[in-house]
Formats: structure tokens, sequence, C-alpha cells
């Protein structure tokens, strides 16, 4: 592309970060503007698949990723008694496919590995974009501080409640999956677990995740059934949600009891239902912005480093920046769209009530031979870059 075109990429999550490092390797000048005033690292854990992991090779970020985090090497589905309905072997798995799969890392270490590798003047911190206009020849971006910047191309990685797709797409609104979510990151419980091992307790309209992180770290998710906003649940102490999990395994009423109150994060389930198009002439929608998905299948963050190093390639490809934006979409559409509704389905099913319900599926998935999980993985690496 025509190097001396000016483009703003709105948002500094994983997305966005990604594609700024992304496009700066490849000589195309991007300024990230980002609402937050500082970096700070928050956040729990992420787990990513050989797909995120490919695009961070594509994009010369593997090494200093992977230092960051660790390989886990297999994955359990227990029953909420902690039976075990179903389980994958990561390490079998991956050196059969010759990826890297199942990684898990700190938010916060992440974006610290993404922020190393971003020369400082890339990144612009306290712009929060409040609204754009579009012209033939550029986009106007208006900040909440009053300033304001003339781009020729716009890149929206500003998540899942973006004020471009809410201007493009007005009908497109965050929906509800049913269910809310609990998070924290904890040094690892005074009880025995196996670092090497991730796994997801399902109970009745409940799940506990734990996955191990390095520096003898635990990231733990909860998830519950309830209505929207519950703002009884948004109050919880880790002491109130260790009594909703009382009738779990060992060591998940401890492990939640363990967790300090500042530690919790809270936020309801939600996503996008899958839009029909990602690029408007000169502004192109990213990552959440563009098809935030259910955390189900951990595909979220996955997607937008696969939007990043698609999207960086496409744009090194094609000097019509609109063009380059066009065969983004088609890249990557589908194979979006597929996960959203897959990971909602996966929702609906790991969040079953109905004890009877819940009983013919454990037996199913226990009777699902492993080739499927090797499938699912195969599917999730196959990108062609
Ligand atoms: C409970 C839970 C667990 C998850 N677990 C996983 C997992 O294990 N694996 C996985 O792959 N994914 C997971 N995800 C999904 C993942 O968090 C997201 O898909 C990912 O963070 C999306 O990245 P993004 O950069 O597109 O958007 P975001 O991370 O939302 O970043 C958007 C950025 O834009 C900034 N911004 C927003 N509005 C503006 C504005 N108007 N102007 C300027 N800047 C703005 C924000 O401050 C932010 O920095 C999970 C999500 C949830 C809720």
């Amino acid at each position: 592309m025509n190097q001396q075109k000016s483009i703003a990429i709105i948002g500094a999550g994983i997305g966005g970060l990604t594609l700024a490092i992304a496009l700066h390797r490849k000589g195309i000048n991007a300024i990230v503007y980002e609402n937050a005033s500082e970096m700070k690292f928050l956040g729990a854990g992420l787990t990513l698949a050989g797909n995120a992991i490919q695009s961070f090779k594509a994009i010369g970020l593997q090494n200093e990723v992977l230092a960051a985090g660790k390989i886990l090497k297999r994955l359990f589905i227990k029953d909420h008694l902690g039976r075990v309905i179903t389980t994958a072997d990561a390490e079998y798995i991956s050196a059969k496919l010759n990826i890297v799969n199942n990684f898990a890392v700190h938010r916060a270490d992440l974006h610290q590995v993404l922020l190393q590798q971003l020369p400082e003047e890339k990144l612009v911190l306290g712009k929060r974009a409040i609204d754009f206009q579009q012209y033939n020849d550029r986009v106007l971006v208006t900040f909440a501080d009053g300033t304001s910047v003339d781009a020729d191309y716009v890149i929206a990685s500003d998540g899942i409640h973006s004020i471009f797709r809410r201007k493009l797409v007005q009908k497109s609104q965050p929906r509800y999956a049913g269910y809310t979510a609990w998070r924290a990151v904890i040094d690892q419980s005074a009880t025995a677990l196996n670092l090497d091992e991730t796994s997801e307790s399902w109970g009745r309209g409940k799940r506990f995740g734990i996955v191990p992180l390095t520096n003898n770290r635990i990231y733990w998710f909860a998830t519950m059934n309830t209505s929207a906003k519950n703002e009884r649940l948004k109050n919880y102490t880790p002491q109130d949600l260790a009594k909703e999990f009382e009738d779990f395994h060992l060591p998940i009423p401890q492990i939640i009891e363990e967790t300090k109150s500042e530690q919790l994060i809270w936020s309801d389930i939600i996503d996008l239902e899958p839009l029909k198009k990602f690029a408007f002439c000169r502004v192109v929608l990213m990552g959440d912005a563009a098809h935030a998905t259910t955390p189900n299948m951990g595909q979220g963050a996955c997607m937008a480093i696969e939007d990043a190093a698609i999207l960086a390639i496409c744009m090194d490809e094609e000097k019509q920046v609109e063009k380059a934006f066009m065969n983004f979409e088609k890249r990557r559409i589908s194979r979006t769209t597929k996960i959203v509704n897959d990971s909602w389905r996966l929702g609906k099913v790991a969040q079953l009530e109905n004890p009877l319900l819940i009983s013919l599926r454990n037996a199913a998935m226990k009777m699902v031979p492993p080739s499927v999980a090797e499938k699912q993985v195969k599917f999730l690496s196959d990108i062609s870059f």
C-alpha cells in the first residue's frame, strides 16, 4: 500500500496493539488512539489457542509472547463432583499438528509484551473517540477532550461497545448470553493443583474453570445463569460466591475463599450477533468491535489477534486501502461468524440447568472420541496467512 497514507487505529486492546505492531513491521504508518489515560495492567487470565500463536508467529512475535505465559498439557471437563466427563490431551494434539496450543497468559503480561514491541510515539493515550465523519478523501475522528484527527483511513478496534460500529450498523447491539461471570488471578492455593492442567467443572447452570499461569499463579473463572445486570451478584464478595459453589468439588470453594475482594472481576457475558460487513469504505471494524464472542471457546482475543495478522497482510498486499479492507472482510467474515455461533451454542449446552438434560449431555460427551477435540483444534489452527 501507499506508505504515506495515515492510518488511525482506535483502541489499544489486544487487537489494536497487535495490529499496530504488525503494520509497523511492514513499514505501514499507523497511530493508535486509546481512551485510557495510562496503560494500567488490569484483567485476569487468557487462554490462547494454536491460531493465536500462529498469528503471533506470522507477525514475528511468537517467542516474546510464549516467554510470558505457560503451555498447558491437558484439559479436563468435569462434573460438579469432580468426575471427569471428557478430556483433551493438548500436548499430544499439539505435537501431532505441529503447533503450540492451549497456552495461558495473564492479560497484563501479554499487554506488557505488546507495548514493549511498539515504538512509544505510535500510541496516544487519553483519546476517547466520541464521533467520526467519513468524507470522500478522509475520516475525521473527534475525541472527548475536544481534539480531533484527520486520517486517511480508520481501523476501529474499540471493543464490543465500539462507537464506530454503533454508527455504521445501528441495529447491532451487544446481546446478553443469559449468564454472568467472575474472574480472578490469585497465587496458587495451598491445595495441590496440577499446574500442567486446565479444567472446567460443570454444575447446574454454573461452571468453574481453573487455568494455571506462570509465577505460581492461577486464573479462575466462574459463571452462573441469571438475569442481566443483576446488582446483587455484581456486589458479591468472594465469600458470597463461595456459597454459590459450596457443592462443587475441592478445591473450588477454597480457591474462591482465598480470593481477595479486590481481585474479583465481575461482568455479564455478552456478544454480538454476527455482522454481514466489517468494511465501510475508509473505516474497517476488527476484533470485538466486529465480532465479539462469548468466551466459551476461548476465541475472542484469538480472533482479534488473527484479524491483526491478516489485516496487516491484506494492507501490505493491496495498494488501495479500501480494497484491502474489503479483502480482509472476505477473509474473516465466515470464520468469525462460525466461531461466534458455535461459542453461543456451546454456552447454552454448558449452562444447562435441567438435571435430566445434564445427565444426557454428560453421557453423550463421555462417548465423544478424542478425534473430535483434535478436529476442532485443527479447524481453529488451519489458517493461511
Ligand atoms: C470472561 C471473559 C473471558 C475471556 N477469556 C478469553 C480467553 O480465554 N481467550 C480469548 O481468546 N478471549 C477471551 N475473552 C475475549 C477477549 O477478552 C476479547 O475478545 C478481547 O479482549 C478483544 O480484544 P479487542 O482488542 O478487540 O477489544 P478490547 O480488549 O475490548 O479492547 C478495546 C480497547 O479500545 C479502547 N476503547 C474503547 N472505546 C474507545 C473509544 N471510544 N476511543 C478510544 N479507545 C477506546 C478500550 O479502552 C480498550 O483498550 C474473554 C472475554 C471475557 C468477557
